[in-house]
């Protein structure tokens, strides 16, 4: 059995790219309320329920070379991209954390890609998924160190605070929503998952990556800087995701 455990990352590679399919079909159906667990995945275009082999991860769109293999339609490439994506997730996971911290590093990660992709497409960060990564976070740091559970209950209060406090600051200057609660919701769960100590370096580096990424779209499309709204979580999932596999929160 202990043999079989060391084994334990072979696993977490073939599910991931598995988990990675499962992502895409709660982002294309979770804002728009329909139900995505336990039902058998059909063609967006004509609705022909998809064999099993039809949703083996990444292979299949590549069989199929993009589309449907009932009518022809072109299948967006997002699909096979995340779940290479949810696969990296692991890989990194597995690179930097020990043991069953991989398996618990890789399921905040796939939850920050879906609330990030999500949030790219929608503008909105569901409840659904930010508020269940409060109990976890603070489950894995009292499994890690029960010593400094206070440490995280702190980070999910304080980074809920921070949030609101300068939603609260830019809607006195601006006269408008600047950040959503979301986003609040999105950085208690990190507070969780990183502790207090890992805010403001996650705070730090989303802010950075936004302003980045944000100079670069202004550039390349000549737009006005802070011209239109912009979706945050991407770049508050990234800083996260950072910080919970290099910040504060070390393993003895
Ligand atoms: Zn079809």
């Amino acid at each position: 059995m202990t043999d079989l455990l060391r084994y334990h990352w072979v696993l977490l590679l073939v599910a991931a790219p598995c988990v990675g399919s499962f992502i895409g079909v709660v982002v294309a159906r979770l804002p728009q309320g329909r139900p995505f667990g336990f039902v058998r995945s059909a063609c967006p275009a004509c609705d022909h329920v998809l064999s099993w082999a039809d949703l083996v991860p990444i292979l299949g769109w590549v069989m199929r070379r993009g589309r449907c293999g009932y009518c022809g339609a072109a299948i967006s490439p997002a699909y096979p991209a995340v779940e290479l994506a949810a696969l990296g997730i692991a890989v990194w996971s597995l690179a930097v954390m020990p043991g069953w911290l991989a398996w618990a590093g890789s399921g905040f990660g796939w939850t920050l890609l879906t609330l990030a992709w999500i949030d790219a497409r929608h503008l909105v960060l569901p409840d659904e998924l930010t508020l269940p990564l409060v109990p976890a976070g603070l489950a894995v740091a009292w499994a890690v160190d029960p010593g400094r559970l206070g440490d995280h209950v702190i980070g999910t209060v304080g980074g809920f605070a921070a949030i609101w406090a300068l939603r609260w600051l830019y809607g006195r200057l601006r006269g408008r929503e600047g950040i959503g609660l979301g986003d609040a919701k999105l950085l208690a769960a990190g507070g969780a998952w990183v502790g207090w100590q890992g805010l403001a370096g996650g705070l730090l580096i989303a802010a950075l990556a936004a302003l980045l990424a944000h100079a670069l779209r202004a550039r390349l499309r000549g737009e006005r800087l802070g011209g239109r709204e912009l979706p945050f979580g991407p770049y508050l999932a990234a800083g996260l995701w950072i910080t919970w596999l290099y910040g504060p929160l070390t393993v003895g």
